[in-house]
């Protein structure tokens, strides 16, 4: 790997739900990676890196809004490896920028405001091939890292996954990290992914771009009414929750993500919708860099 994954610990929680409805809940803790960069950010920008390696690119561009976990992930990881980056961002410059664009500013990040209508042809041959003018040299990355490079990279997440687990668990952005756990999956495994946006129908679709394979659902489930309203959508009890679980057991979580993974599946578990026994291994993706979008006080960490 090209980051150090040494810090990644798995935390058992210990809870008297758990007890009484007889399931083991641990977590992934792929935030302890880094403090600034997202867990699955990282895995995902994995092989774009050993590319930018191999070819002696300059740098690498890439697309984001203007709290986005993936630019500044690509950010940091430019700023070590010695390469440039670029990010391009929705949305015209505002004059006070967020913490998460001021840090990508701090790694060295060009950063580039263009207008939503511009930012919506982002995917459109034309307009990649201007920013392949404009960046020669450049390694260009999708959105999110919505590739299937990405998924490769975020296959590797697997490898740190016990094999006695019964679900793996995530939360669902673009579906890249869910894309490239799915493949991996032991024979007795199930995949249970947590959109964190509202309506998201076509991940059938998305899984089938992103591993070059036929969209088999076989063991994943797609749990689709944890999204609390939307992307970075929240609510009271979303945030009383989150202050909670950080009391109770000393787990930070976001309010984009991993807050609602954790929310989703602890309502399942309260809901007896798992069975007896199972081994329950939530991916605790990052991302908290994130919560500093939020008005201070909001959380107890
Ligand atoms: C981006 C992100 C996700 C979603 O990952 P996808 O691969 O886009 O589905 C989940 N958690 C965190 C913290 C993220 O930053």
């Amino acid at each position: 790997m090209l980051f150090p994954t040494a810090n990644i610990i798995s935390q058992d929680l210990k809870d008297d739900l758990f007890e009484q409805k007889q399931v083991r809940l641990t977590v992934l803790r792929l935030d302890a990676i880094d403090p600034v960069a997202s867990g699955n950010k990282l895995f995902k920008l994995h092989f774009f890196l050993q590319n930018a390696y191999r070819q002696a690119s300059a740098g690498i561009v890439t697309f984001g809004g203007a709290f986005s976990n993936h630019l500044l992930a690509t950010a940091y990881t430019c700023k070590k490896a010695g390469l440039k980056s670029v990010g391009i961002i929705r949305g015209e410059r505002p004059p006070v920028l967020s913490h998460t664009l001021t840090a990508c500013l701090f790694y060295g990040m060009e950063l580039k405001f263009i207008s939503r209508s511009e930012y919506d042809k982002k995917d459109q041959p034309g307009f990649l091939n201007d920013v392949n003018a404009d960046y020669n040299n450049y390694i260009v990355i999708p959105e999110g890292g919505y590739h299937p490079l990405g998924a490769l990279g975020a296959s590797l997440i697997s490898d740190m996954i016990g094999q006695d687990a019964s679900h793996i668990c995530c939360a669902v952005g673009t579906g890249t990290t869910l894309a490239g756990l799915l493949p991996k999956l032991k024979e007795q495994q199930q995949l249970l992914g947590i959109p964190v946006l509202k309506n998201m129908h076509d991940l059938g679709q998305r899984i089938e771009f992103l591993t070059s394979q036929p969209f088999d659902p076989g063991r994943m489930k797609i749990i689709n009414n944890y999204h609390f309203g939307g992307y970075a959508k929240k609510t009271p009890e979303l945030v009383n929750f989150i202050n909670l679980l950080y009391k109770k057991h000393g787990l930070p979580t976001d309010f984009v993500y991993t807050g609602k993974m954790m929310f989703g599946i602890i309502d399942y578990i309260s809901k007896d919708l798992f069975p007896k026994g199972s081994n329950i291994v939530c991916i605790h993706t990052g991302g908290l860099q994130g919560n500093t979008s939020l008005p201070t006080g909001t959380l107890v960490f």
